[in-house]
């Protein structure tokens, strides 16, 4: 039994090293983002539009009343909290509610208001008096489903009369009904049957259609092939959204063929740079060893929170325990944690109730925790081939734009090869990395 604990261990390890391997992760890193996000993520840089038509104006708006919503719907927008639109908004909301309608691709990072985009332009587009179908919004996951049509329903919250409906694993409907909700929202596979098996939905009538997540419907196998056929039933003229965090090929290629004459919108994620980070390195033997490191470390700081980064399950457990037993309080986010378990986590965190985080790399991807000042890779990040994770070092320690807070950041080195990991890094970064003797922690002031 050990050795395949050891097993499933050594390939969350290894999926580490796989962003785009492993579709459940992509999901579920995804869902997560959203349920922790309180707030837009701040990005500095340039939006870039590309219009189908050049010489049309480029409509842009710096407010929300600019954009004429039925008032109840404005309400809505307000009651959310929202002051003014985000980046991708300013452009992207004009071009979707202008007449005649206008196709759209939009990709920004995650947490910079595509959905809240995209709901509030469903929510402007029906039309109440007609008593069918007319937006179809489909997202890779049930879950991911519930988390965007909660964002609906609560900038709706003041349209009581525009209905949405969830076309979701377990949602039956009686035979022969035709559904009176002007919103769907759905995952691929259940909004294909209601379309074409069970015909609850005409897709003749549909006329606003939103992909979101396209990156993530991509990655999972049938779901772009389901995407395509819910894509052909559907009118000529019907106008055809689609979201995503990442653009690769893949995604690309699916938006062409789901898209045609699209604007396009581009607002790319803020470089990290290790500029603002000190970073050093601690000679040990073993994770005994390293712990001590840790702990002298820990004690002679005063360090608002620290996030301690592990290679498997095993070994976070390991930590985390022995931390818990020196005192500290100590949080873990671990791969075989629900996605609500680790929200839960993450949000404890972030109130401070727990000072340290012991996290898997798998867990980590994507939490940026602004507060964090001291960063310990008490494993170094490695590629399946042994290598240095360059790619995986910065999105641990690195902070986003040149405003970013100073931090600290500690590698454990037990090994020769850890070693040359650190060498590695050195080089690839060309940022010096400190030794640092925690018994003398004089350095680090
Ligand atoms: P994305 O779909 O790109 O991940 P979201 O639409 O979920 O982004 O928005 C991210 C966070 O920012 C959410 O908490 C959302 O409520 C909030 N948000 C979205 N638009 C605005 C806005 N215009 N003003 C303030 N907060 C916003």
């Amino acid at each position: 039994e050990d050795s395949w604990a050891q097993a499933v261990d050594i390939q969350e390890a290894a999926n580490t090293s796989q962003v785009n391997g492993d579709e459940v992760d992509l999901a579920e890193q995804s869902l997560l983002n959203k349920m922790i996000r309180r707030s837009l993520v701040r990005n500095r840089n340039q939006v870039e539009v590309l219009q189908r038509d050049p010489t049309s104006p480029l409509y842009s708006v710096k407010t929300f009343e600019e954009l004429r919503l039925k008032p109840e719907l404005l309400k809505g927008v307000y009651n959310m909290g929202f002051n003014r639109p985000s980046r991708i908004q300013e452009n992207a909301l004009p071009m979707m509610l202008a007449q005649p309608p206008q196709n759209l691709i939009a990709q920004s990072q995650s947490g910079t208001g595509k959905t809240a985009a995209f709901s509030l332009a469903m929510l402007s587009h029906v039309n109440r008096a007609n008593k069918w179908t007319q937006c179809l919004c489909i997202l890779p996951t049930y879950e991911l489903a519930l988390q965007t049509g909660q964002v609906i329903e609560q900038m709706g919250k003041f349209c009581p009369d525009v209905k949405l409906a969830y076309a979701i694993r377990g949602n039956r409907l009686e035979r022969g009904m035709k559904l009176q909700d002007h919103i769907v929202i759905g995952t691929p596979g259940t909004v294909l049957d209601w379309c074409t098996k069970y015909k609850f939905i005409d897709p003749k009538k549909i006329t606003m259609f939103v992909l979101d997540e396209a990156d993530v419907m991509i990655a999972t196998q049938g779901h772009r092939d389901q995407s395509i056929r819910i894509h052909r039933q559907l009118p000529k003229g019907c106008q055809m959204l689609l979201f995503s965090a990442t653009f690769e090929d893949s995604v690309w290629r699916l938006a062409e063929q789901v898209v045609p004459d699209p604007n396009i919108i581009r607002l790319k994620r803020e470089e990290e740079t290790l500029d603002t980070i000190k970073q050093f390195f601690v000679l040990c033997k073993e994770k005994e060893d390293k712990f001590t490191a840790l702990c002298n470390l820990y004690g002679s700081l005063t360090i608002a929170q620290a996030m301690i980064f592990c290679h498997t399950r095993k070994m976070a457990a390991w930590l985390a325990a022995h931390l818990t037993k020196e005192g500290h309080q100590v949080g873990l986010l671990s791969g075989e944690m629900t996605v609500e378990q680790r929200a839960n986590v993450i949000e404890r965190f972030r109130d401070g109730r727990e000072k340290v985080l012991v996290t898997t790399n798998v867990c980590s991807r994507g939490i940026d925790v602004e507060q964090v000042s001291l960063v310990v890779n008490f494993d170094l990040p490695v590629n399946m081939d042994g290598s240095a994770d360059n790619e995986t070092y910065l999105h641990r320690i690195g902070r986003t734009g040149r405003f970013g807070r100073r931090g600290f950041a500690v590698n454990m080195v037990e090994s020769k090869h850890s070693m040359d990991i650190i060498k590695q890094i050195e080089m690839h970064f060309n940022r010096k990395i400190t030794k640092l003797d925690t018994s003398n922690l004089e350095e680090m002031e």
